[in-house]
């Protein structure tokens, strides 16, 4: 059965969707393989839509032993597209870190407000407006300003919910 013609364009393509990871947000193991959400079997359909990145443990557990069903592995591919188009690479490792750890508050360093802009947007992180380390800078016209070297975040019920959300694999809107 030749199933490997898969483009090696297509083969990128997925495995940069998932950032060259198991697409299963629990998992994220950094060993890939493509493999077809429909199998090819069925449909010999090798298009990036029917393709995503899993480690051989949980391609074994989809294709074999049918622990993760094919409706899940649907959504896993779905709601990566939302994370690329939606989230910076930042906040995408964020919500797999807060997922594990299950904190509610988290600290970044300089410019970390430029790296959880879309997250704070969609009020899934609350800036409080801690007062941190912060420097100065003044101009040889006297113009000064402050600038935070730290940013405090809470995790909101509602990123507590999305986070959640993108763990199981259900809908993200
Ligand atoms: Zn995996």
């Amino acid at each position: 059965m030749s199933r490997e013609h898969i483009p090696a364009s297509v083969q990128r393509a997925v495995l940069v969707e998932a950032g060259h990871r198991c697409a299963i947000p629990t998992c994220r193991s950094t060993t890939t393989e493509i493999a077809h959400i429909v199998p090819w079997a069925e449909t010999q359909d090798n298009s990036f839509e029917n393709l995503i990145a899993l480690c051989p443990n949980c391609h074994t557990r989809f294709d074999q032993k049918k622990d993760i069903d094919r409706l899940s592995v649907r959504k896993y591919k779905q709601n990566l597209g939302i994370l690329n188009n939606r989230y910076g690479e930042c906040e995408r490792r964020l919500f797999s870190i807060l997922a594990k750890n299950g904190e509610r508050i988290f600290v970044l360093g300089p410019g970390g407000d430029v790296l959880v802009a879309n997250a704070v947007q969609d009020g899934f992180f609350e800036d409080k407006q801690v007062k941190g380390m912060s420097f100065d800078i003044t101009s040889s016209d006297g113009f000064s300003k402050q600038f935070p070297m730290t940013f405090t975040y809470w995790v909101t019920d509602a990123g507590m919910a999305f986070i959640k959300h993108y763990m199981e694999g259900s809908d993200l809107n």
